[in-house]
């Protein structure tokens, strides 16, 4: 048999390291609780239009990288079958002709057409129809076909093809021969027409990132209108159909924060981002994070940049012919992405290109050197790059890298920044923001390449306090219950089995645990326990009472 394995660009996080991915959650809600920020949960997939819309088309994540289905209402085929129930069938067939206009007329209120076959031995008799298939449509069905008990029958069977022209829908298959009580009990197959149904139809995709979700969530909510500023984090799993290589994967995990707010709450302060960048900076090193470089540039607001976008699509129409393929197609439909080029040879040609910071008005300007300057204050170290444009559409004004050295090629552990107009693009109020994402996978990379040098070992399971090691099936239970005493007083126990030999109990023990504690017949009598340490190799005899203390 094959096996079925985890799928490509997904993976499994197993203990021991899930140690290391705890830690850095939790150093994480340490940290932003300490900037007064508190967490979100907003859902694993949403509407595709907020991506599409908050995302923007043209980006690569919407265009190429989403897991995105077509979500049908599923049709409940126990209350179908029951609908079908609750008709008598009687012998002389199915549908009676005074019946018709009144059956169209009740179920097509719910967007369903419907068909009813006569009996014949030769043939397969159903009932179709199209269109959306809910609780309702299940209910006019059901009442169809009490109507249909007291008029006369239509001769009529129609087969598959003729029901196909109406389009997808459902088909209840009575098989042929099939005794009348087992119709009456619907015993029935159903069998579902191709197509979509039209109505019910949404389209949802996995999220490809959460700044979308959370500002759905703000404007759902009407956080806006508490007047204050929104600061809000999250830690979960984000889908991209990405290729996988180190580093990169399509199931992935993020840690990202955003504050967001009316203007009239500051969000659109510069003290904001600087604040947002020294609660990174912060973070970083509590984890002891070594290295990092923060680099940073203004895109300007969001009508420096159609000015910017401009200057850029003209400088292209000569340039853009000699790059690669993708900056070809960038120049056309997001040239602001040519930049993000990382092709040796086109870089001497991006160096070429306009500059975005020849483009921002004066309140841009200031704004930029406001964050700039809060930072030195501060002394958070930065670089100004201003070649980094974000692949997201969204961003207006400050966007930030925070990149490691020990990543390679993939070597952003987090990119954010500012994105003033994105609530309006949702339908939402004026609530500017800033926030960031950081890649939570790459992050614990660089923990462990820290560790492999700084802390050999580390990141090994952790030994438990005591392994219990009952001596015979008939200490089992009071095993569990001396186990159960010692997890309450805090230590971390690993309980053996009554089944296993003395010596398999010690060698176990010392794989686990610092401490072995051995639960015979007399001990549970005396209640004076056998404890041998596997650091000295010194047993000793404690009291029960004394036992968690000991065993600190
Ligand atoms: P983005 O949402 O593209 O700005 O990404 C923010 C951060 O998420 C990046 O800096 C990476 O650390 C991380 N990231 C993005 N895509 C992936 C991926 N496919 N696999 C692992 N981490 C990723």
């Amino acid at each position: 048999m094959t096996l079925i394995k985890a799928v490509r660009g997904t993976r499994d996080l197993l203990p021991p390291e899930t140690e290391l991915w705890n830690r850095v959650e939790a150093t994480a809600r340490r940290v932003f609780a300490r900037y007064n920020f508190g967490e979100i949960r907003t859902p694993i997939f949403e509407d595709t239009q907020l991506f599409a819309r908050g995302v923007g088309e043209e980006t690569d994540i919407v265009s190429k990288e989403m897991y995105t289905w077509e979500d049908r209402e599923r049709f409940d085929v126990q209350s179908l079958v029951n609908a079908w129930t609750n008709v008598q069938i009687n012998d002389r067939g199915f549908v009676i002709e005074g019946a018709i206009p009144y059956v169209l007329r009740e179920v097509e209120k719910f967007g369903v057409r419907l068909i009813l076959g006569r009996r014949n031995p030769e043939k397969p008799e159903f009932v179709a129809f199209g269109a959306k298939v809910t609780r309702e449509a299940i209910e006019a069905l059901s009442r169809a076909k009490q109507a249909i008990q007291t008029k006369r029958i239509l001769p009529f069977s129609p087969d598959a093809d003729y029901l196909r022209r109406f389009g997808p829908g459902l088909r209840l298959v009575v098989p042929a021969g099939l005794p009348a009580e087992d119709v009456d009990r619907g015993e029935v197959e159903i069998e579902e027409f191709p197509g979509q149904f039209s109505k019910s139809v949404q389209s949802l995709t996995l999220r490809p990132e959460n700044t979308a979700g959370v500002v759905r969530a703000y404007i759902e909510h009407k956080l806006g209108e508490t007047g204050l500023l929104q600061k809000l984090y999250y830690i979960g799993p984000q889908f991209r159909r990405e290729r996988p290589q180190k580093g990169r994967y399509r199931q992935f995990w993020q840690i990202g924060a955003e504050v967001i707010g009316p203007p009239s709450a500051g969000s659109e302060s510069p003290l904001r981002d600087a604040e947002v960048l020294e609660m990174l900076a912060s973070f970083l090193d509590e984890l002891g994070i070594t290295g990092w470089k923060l680099v940073l540039n203004s895109v300007g607001s969001s009508t420096d940049r159609p000015r910017y976008i401009a200057a850029l699509r003209e400088a292209l129409k000569d340039k853009a012919p000699q790059m690669c393929g993708d900056c070809q197609r960038r120049a056309e439909t997001n040239p602001l992405r040519v930049l993000d080029c990382k092709v040796p040879e086109d870089q001497p040609i991006i160096e070429t290109l306009p500059r975005i910071a020849d483009y921002l008005d004066e309140e841009s300007k200031a704004h930029f050197a406001a964050v700039l300057a809060a930072l030195d204050a501060c002394g958070v170290q930065y670089e100004v790059n201003p070649r980094l444009v974000r692949g997201l559409d969204y961003y207006t004004r400050t966007t930030f890298e925070f990149t490691h050295g020990g990543l390679g090629a993939q070597n952003a552990l987090l990119g954010g920044g500012r994105y003033d107009g994105l609530s309006e693009m949702l339908g939402g109020p004026k609530a500017p923001g800033i926030g960031f994402a950081m890649g939570l996978d790459r992050l614990i990379l660089t923990l462990q390449n820290r560790r492999a040098d700084e802390a050999p070992g580390a990141g090994q399971f952790a030994l438990a306090d005591a392994y219990i090691a009952p001596l015979s099936d008939t200490q089992n239970a009071a095993a569990l219950e001396l186990a159960r005493e010692l997890r309450r007083a805090g230590l971390r126990v690993e309980l053996g089995d009554g089944a296993f030999r003395l010596k398999k109990s010690f060698e176990i023990g010392n794989k686990v645990a610092r401490a072995i504690v051995l639960l015979g017949e007399d001990e549970q009598r005396s209640g004076i326990l056998t404890i041998k340490s596997f650091a000295t190799g010194e047993q000793t005899k404690i009291p029960r009472g004394e036992l968690a203390q000991a065993l600190r």
